[in-house]
């Protein structure tokens, strides 16, 4: 299994790359899914972080107040380690669990590429783990307007949201792989495929070693 990472900021592209990769016939894992189900009512890692940061981050209904979470960590950087500590070991175990899942289908090609949509790799420095890195990159002021267009966001929240996240010489310094997602839709794609096909070689020939 040859295991490739798409990460890259806000509204950069990785889900339409991912998306592309899926279709070119890639099973994806959804990194930010994963870290959404660890903290599932009933998951352990949700009772200790009520234990951590008291019930006031839990809702009615027994999930977590994703957003109370965030305001906490957002300005504290012990609340941050705190919840990563809780966290992140589950999140890695879970992903190594779909990995041996994906492994453990029948027929399952030992040089298959399997894609992981990991926004945060950059910042939970994961990029080690993987045999490639894809880096999306677009001009802040794109990744602004697409967000406004198509998903109504605010400019001022997105732009925090950036300033808060690694920068894109962060990603570019881990990247085996950079897309340029400045252009149009059949831009990117054809970036895409173009990658698809480098990773295919690149897995089929680590895998013949
Ligand atoms: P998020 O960080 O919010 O998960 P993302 O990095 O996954 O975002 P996408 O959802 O793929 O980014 O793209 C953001 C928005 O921009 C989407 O509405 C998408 O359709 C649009 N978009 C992405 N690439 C292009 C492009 N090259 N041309 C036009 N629109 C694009």
């Amino acid at each position: 299994m040859y295991l490739v990472a798409v990460t890259g900021g806000i509204g950069s592209g990785k889900s339409t790359v991912t998306a592309r990769f899926a279709e070119r016939g890639c099973p994806v894992i959804d990194a930010d899914r994963v870290a959404r189900e660890v903290v599932e009512p009933g998951e352990p890692a949700l009772a200790e972080v009520a234990g951590r940061f008291g019930d006031g981050v839990i809702r009615q209904d027994g999930s977590l107040d994703r957003a109370a979470v965030a305001a906490i960590v957002f300005v504290d950087d012990e609340a941050r380690a705190d919840l990563e500590r809780i966290t992140h070991p589950r999140v890695a175990a879970r992903m190594a669990e779909r990995i041996a899942d994906l492994n453990a289908e029948p027929g399952a090609r030992p040089d298959r590429v399997v894609v992981i949509d990991h926004p945060l790799l950059v910042e939970t420095a994961q990029a080690g783990r993987f045999d490639a890195v894809v880096v999306v990159l677009a001009p802040e002021a794109v990744r602004l307007r697409r967000l406004a267009d198509e998903r109504g966001m605010d400019p001022e929240d997105v732009r925090a949201r950036i300033a808060a996240q690694a920068t894109d010489a962060e990603r570019r310094a881990v990247a085996t792989h950079v897309v340029d997602n400045s252009g149009d839709l059949a831009s990117l794609l054809a970036q895409v495929d173009r990658i698809h096909a480098e990773l295919l070689v690149r897995s089929e020939r680590l895998n013949a070693r």
